[in-house]
C-alpha cells in the first residue's frame, strides 16, 4: 500500500510548479527506493544526468555514492534516496532557501509515508533545511560540514537519527574527503541496527 502511496506522491511531484526551477529543468527527480525504508538519504538537487533520467544520484557523484553503499552492503533497494530540491538548479548551483522551502512539502509528505529511523543528509544544504524544519538548527549554526559530518544527532521528539555526511560531489573533487566519506558510510552501516531498534 505505502509503495503505491509513494508512487502516487512521485507522480504528483512531477506536475509541481511551486518554484521557478521547473521552468529551467527537463525532468522532476522525485526520489526512489522503498516505502518502508529505515534510512533516507537526502542530497542537494539533481545534476545534469539526474535531470535527463529523472532519477537521483545517477551521475558521477551518484556512482561514487552507490559504490560506497555497495561496498558497505547497504542495499539501495531497501533505502530511499532523494534531494531537498527535486528540480535541477541551472549550472548546478546550490538551491536557494526559497527553492528548498517551496520543495519542502514534498519532503514532509515523503517522510510521513516512509517514517524512516535515520535521515542521512549529503552536504550542508539538506542539513540546514532539515535542521530548521525539525527544530535542531541550534546544533548546526554556522559550522562547516567538515565539522558536522560523521556526528549523529538524535531527535527524541521524532525518534530519529540525523546523520550528516559530505556531499558525494565534494568527495569526487577531493581525495581526502573520499576516505572520510568511506569511514562515515562504514560507521553508518555498523550503527544501523542499534539506531533503528525500537525503544
Ligand atoms: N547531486 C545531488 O545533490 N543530487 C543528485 O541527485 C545528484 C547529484
Amino acid at each position: 500500500m505505502s509503495q503505491l502511496e509513494l508512487e502516487a506522491l512521485h507522480q504528483e511531484m512531477r506536475s509541481c510548479r511551486a518554484c521557478e526551477l521547473r521552468g529551467g529543468c527537463s525532468l522532476v527527480v522525485p526520489g526512489e527506493g522503498a516505502a518502508d525504508a529505515l534510512v533516507v538519504f537526502i542530497g542537494e538537487g539533481p545534476g545534469e544526468d539526474e535531470d535527463r533520467e529523472g532519477r537521483p544520484f545517477v551521475g558521477r557523484s551518484g556512482q561514487f555514492l552507490r559504490e560506497q553503499l555497495r561496498l558497505n552492503s547497504i542495499d539501495t533497494e531497501k533505502i530511499y534516496i532523494s534531494n531537498i530540491a527535486r528540480c535541477r538548479p541551472l549550472e548546478n548551483r546550490t538551491p536557494t532557501m526559497a527553492e528548498m522551502e517551496a520543495c519542502w512539502p514534498w519532503m514532509e509528505k515523503t517522510l510521513h509515508i516512509i517514517k524512516p529511523r535515520i535521515i542521512v543528509t549529503l552536504g550542508r544544504s539538506p542539513l540546514v533545511m532539515i535542521s530548521q524544519k525539525l527544530g535542531f538548527f541550534n546544533k548546526i549554526g554556522q559550522n562547516k560540514i567538515t565539522k558536522l559530518a560523521g556526528v549523529p544527532i538524535y531527535l527524541p521528539n521524532y525518534s530519529i537519527y540525523v546523520y550528516p555526511m559530505f556531499h558525494p560531489a565534494y568527495c569526487c573533487r577531493r581525495s581526502e574527503a573520499r576516505a572520510t566519506f568511506s569511514g562515515h558510510t562504514k560507521y553508518l552501516r555498523l550503527a544501523i541496527p542499534s539506531w533503528c531498534a525500537r525503544p
